[in-house]
């Protein structure tokens, strides 16, 4: 055990006093699943290391990027490599070309890539393209979708959106939230109405590949097909946000397993192995209206950063057909240790996966069966879970070392790097959790 002025508990005391409410993004703060965040220094593997010396199994993975697990040797080297030759030059670098070239390898019905450093400046840019070659202002995205905080898509937006309970934010203008237009998720005639109403002024819909910010909740069959084509007949752009999804599900992302082309994708996570990058992509004759090519603005001092192409490059060569196919069984344990616990303690409970992206929902009242839990298919499902129940079960199971998302509304991951240990202590550890969960009062008992 280390000192107590460097323990999670003093940190956050100090933390509080210069960073506002303590960290610098709002679901680290464990406000729905109340106590003390963890204040991390280290990880290997599949294991991370808090400042107090304790380990935890970690089914977050730094929300997405840490694929291969924590400092992965290739990913280390390169990155080491990159930095001793500089870290910064503010000119075009190889390594950027490179990462553009694998990622249309990937890809290959994207043509061009623009590199930025957050999932939040892809979605932005890209949405600003759209609205250029259209001509249009207006925007459909889905309730419970998250796109990064880009003004115009907060509303009723998922991740810590969802979980703080926010219905929107102040800061965001009128103006700019009349252009929004909310539509339930999976539900094809609320688009089709849209699009019969204000189709001449909707330059895009964006949608999250899966959606995995209100937890993961996976397009029905068709869903993004039918996407697809009211863009098509309208006129306007598909964007299909792959910031989590990309090179998550699949090595050619979501894309790769449902094959729905969009006018453009937003990339991030993954594709920086754990740096900040992030990149948005599509045909040539939409891409190339970016500056200097076009007239569309749109630059980054840090964009394509070479530390951070290089750990992308190093992410992303190293995430074989092979590694899928592990991660996505290793996802398929981890349901199978929890959902065993949770029926046996009488939790109701779903489970919703996309490839090797999961989430628990757990829900107030008893069963004998876990057929009885409600299938979420959209933001409202989403939200009939219980938060108290998801506190207590992420209490537990942190108090056993296992660290999960500190929110209801937040994918789990796994990495490639969880071993055998690692499920035998989340086995070990999901039990007395799923029982925490059933002692929970119900939410009519509780206020
Ligand atoms: C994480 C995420 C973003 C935002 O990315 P940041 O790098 O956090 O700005 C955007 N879209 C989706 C689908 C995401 O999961």
């Amino acid at each position: 055990m280390s000192s107590p002025a460097s323990s999670s508990a003093a940190l956050f005391a100090r933390a509080q006093r210069r960073i506002p409410g303590g960290v610098n993004s709002p679901v680290r703060a464990f406000r729905a699943v109340g106590g003390t965040p963890r204040f991390m220094v280290g990880g290997q593997g599949c294991r991370m290391q808090d400042a107090d010396g304790r380990s935890y199994v970690d089914l977050v993975c730094g929300w997405g990027p840490l694929i291969l697990g924590h400092a992965h040797p290739d990913v280390v080297a390169a990155v080491q490599e990159a930095a001793a030759r500089g870290l910064s030059f503010g000119t075009p670098t190889p390594a950027e070309v490179e990462l553009a070239e694998l990622i249309i390898s990937r890809v290959p019905v994207v043509d061009m890539i623009r590199m930025v450093s957050s999932g939040t400046e892809a979605t932005m840019s890209a949405l600003r393209l759209a609205r250029a070659v259209t001509g249009r202002s207006k925007v459909v995205k889905f309730a419970g979708c998250y796109h990064g905080h880009v003004d115009s898509l907060l509303a009723e937006a998922g991740s810590g959106v969802a979980t703080l309970g926010l219905p929107g934010t102040p800061g965001v203008p009128a103006a700019t939230a009349a252009d929004t237009i909310v539509l339930p998720y999976n539900n094809p005639a609320a688009v089709a109405a849209a699009f019969d109403v204000h189709g001449a002024d909707i330059a895009c819909v964006v949608t999250e590949a899966v959606a995995a910010n209100m937890g993961v909740v996976p397009p029905a069959p068709g869903f993004n097909a039918g996407l697809r084509a009211l863009c098509d007949r309208h006129g306007a752009l598909l964007v299909l946000d792959e910031v989590m999804t990309g090179f998550r599900c699949s090595a050619r992302g979501w894309w790769g397993l449902e094959g729905v082309t969009p006018d453009l994708f937003t990339f991030g996570k993954v594709m920086g192995g754990g740096l900040p990058a992030a990149a948005f992509g599509g045909r040539a004759e939409v891409m190339g209206e970016l500056a200097p090519a076009g007239p569309v603005y749109q630059a980054g001092t840090l964009s394509g950063n070479p530390v951070a192409m290089a750990a992308g490059l190093a992410t992303l060569r190293a995430c074989t057909d092979a590694v899928y196919a592990a991660l996505n069984a290793r996802a398929g344990e981890v349901t199978g240790i929890v959902s065993a616990a949770l029926t046996e303690a009488g939790v109701p409970y779903r489970v919703n996966a996309a490839a090797s992206l999961f989430s628990v929902f757990l829900f107030d009242g008893e069963v004998d069966r876990a057929a009885a839990a409600p299938a979420v298919i959209d933001y409202a499902g989403a939200r009939r879970q219980s938060a108290a129940r998801y506190a207590a079960f992420f209490a537990s199971m942190l108090g056993a070392g296992v660290y999960l998302p500190p929110s209801g509304f937040e994918a789990w991951f796994v990495s490639a790097a969880l071993d055998d240990a690692a499920l035998d202590q989340i086995a070990a550890a999901a039990p007395a959790a799923a029982q925490a969960a059933a002692r929970v009062p119900a939410e009519e008992e509780r206020s």
